[in-house]
């Protein structure tokens, strides 16, 4: 008997939602061919929810010719305008149905839902309708040269493109890479983390809704293992995106190479300096910093999990930053006033737990939290180390929970040297009122993003993307649309 696709689940609040749990392919929610399943699990009680039809390397062959018939049979004729379109009726149909997708992340993920409702999924929609404006201003140029002869270029879609993504924010990262991947003209092969595969599978019924062709769009749920090493090691693929760990970028990186030297864009880990100099706006840089570690339980790439302050504020700072770290809401992700919720799973609880007792045991000082909070779920308390040094693993390992290190300084030259002792190079921010300090030192980090006076301000058009091992490519902004498509040059030989 073929296995259950769709189901109703009643969520924490008493609400009945419909959602899907087949795999997605060719616009009809399917079993996998070995008819395997599993469970995914509520952060916060550490329940199962359900369980979804898990993909593996058969799964995403189907997908993979679905994706390249519709390519090649329909999607490549389709123009820029009609394209445009059909996202911005995705956009709408996600904003319809906002509140159930919102509530969907805060089940499965943990967040809070008032923060999925009020952020996460207006960012998605902002995201869709910015791509959707591209799709038919993607155009090449005319190109001037000797003789007579007319060279010209097209920015033509790839293909079939993969897109591997993560739990910590489970529609964004799919818009990220759905949206430019669609406006530039390829098709889709989309796996979401075997964490959190509830929301994407209710946006996938949404692409169908929208009236996309069968086939453009294939989302699967599945294990980085099976169907995840599938996809990037698969010769039909010819791109693929991923964002995740760093240790499994390597692994794609390599499986690409080994395969059909498949397009890489990688988006992976950050230890992220956040500079305080002493001229700041104390308010503000303890409000921003506060937002720029904790936001989404420091399960954020670009968390600001370095926070180094000027000698001559330090104490100030340190007291002002703990009254707001001891005055996070932590709990229940559908109480309306909860910011903090639970870490995404028990591996990630144990993790975190381990480099809390690492840094106590290499020095440094526990100012706040360290512990569980309550008895279910995998809820870690908001924690703050100072004292520490930049060879303690605390300081240089990616912890990805709601655990920050704060450290003193004396002079610029001495915090930018200690802000680059790190492989990673995704984000970094400075707080100062002087504007040419901020400017100097911006054009000094070595890091994608350089936050002034703020934290974790990102935009649709504005581009994100790793320096160092924080990967390269960058999504987001005009300059994601060179991720999914490549330049053919034409050269016409008018003497013939
Ligand atoms: P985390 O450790 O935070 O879960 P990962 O990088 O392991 O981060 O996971 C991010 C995504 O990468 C998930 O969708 C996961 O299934 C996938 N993944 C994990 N291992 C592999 C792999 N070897 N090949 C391809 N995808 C993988």
């Amino acid at each position: 008997m073929a296995s259950k696709c769709e189901e109703t689940i009643t969520l924490p609040d008493g609400r009945k939602v419909k959602i899907y749990t087949g795999l997605f392919i060719n616009n009809e929610f399917v079993d996998s061919v070995d008819r395997k399943r599993f469970e995914t699990i509520n952060p916060a009680t550490g329940q199962a929810i359900t369980s979804v039809i898990e993909a593996n390397e058969k799964d995403v062959d189907i997908a993979v010719e679905a994706a390249t018939k519709a390519f090649n049979e329909k999607w490549i004729n389709v123009d820029g305008q009609e394209r445009g379109r059909l996202i911005n009726k995705l956009a709408d149909l996600i904003e319809r149905d906002l509140d159930e997708l919102a509530a969907l992340e805060a089940l499965d993920n943990g967040k809070a839902y008032t923060i999925a409702k009020s952020d996460d999924l207006p960012f998605t929609v902002a995201v869709f309708r910015y791509f959707a404006g591209w799709c038919d201003k993607i155009h090449g140029k005319v190109i001037e040269t000797q003789g007579d002869k007319f060279c010209y270029t097209r920015h033509e879609p790839i293909g079939v493109c993969g897109a591997i993504i993560p739990w910590n924010y489970p529609l964004l990262m799919l818009a990220w890479k759905l949206a430019p991947a669609l406006a530039c003209g390829n098709t889709i092969v989309l796996k979401t983390s075997e964490l959190t595969p509830l929301s994407a599978l209710k946006v996938a019924a949404l692409f169908k809704e929208a009236g996309f062709p069968k086939g453009v769009v294939n989302i699967l749920s599945g294990f980085g293992p099976t169907a995840g090493a599938a996809i990037a090691s698969h010769m039909k693929i010819d791109k693929v995106a991923f964002t995740g760990s760093t240790a499994t970028g390597r692994s794609i990186m390599k499986a690409a190479a080994d395969s059909n030297l498949k397009k890489v864009s990688l988006e992976l880990g950050g230890k992220s300096p956040n500079i305080i100099l002493a001229d700041s706006d104390l308010e503000e840089a303890v409000k921003w910093s506060y937002q720029g570690i904790y936001q989404n339980h420091g399960q954020c790439c670009c968390a600001g999990s370095r926070v180094y302050v000027e000698e001559p504020i330090y104490d100030n700072f340190i007291e002002k930053f703990k009254t707001y770290a001891q005055n996070i809401k932590v709990g229940d992700p559908f109480h309306k006033d909860t910011f903090q919720g639970p870490q995404i799973s028990q591996r990630q609880f144990d993790r975190i737990m381990k480099y809390i007792e690492c840094g106590k045991k290499e020095g440094a000082t526990l100012l706040l939290g360290g512990k569980r909070h309550g008895d279910q779920g995998y809820y870690v308390s908001p924690t703050i180390f100072t004292d520490v040094n930049e060879n303690m693993t605390i300081m240089q390992e990616e912890i990805f929970g709601p655990v920050v290190a704060i450290a003193k300084f004396k002079t610029i030259d001495e915090v930018i040297e200690k802000a680059h002792l790190t492989k990673y190079g995704l984000a970094a921010a400075v707080f100062t009122k002087d504007i040419s300090r901020a400017i100097k030192i911006s054009n000094t980090l070595r890091a994608g993003t350089v936050w002034v006076n703020c934290y974790n301000v990102v935009n649709a058009n504005t581009p994100f993307g790793g320096f160092k091992e924080s990967g390269f490519g960058r999504e987001l902004g005009k300059y994601a649309l060179e991720l999914y498509s490549q330049v053919k040059t034409v050269q016409i030989n008018l003497e013939c």
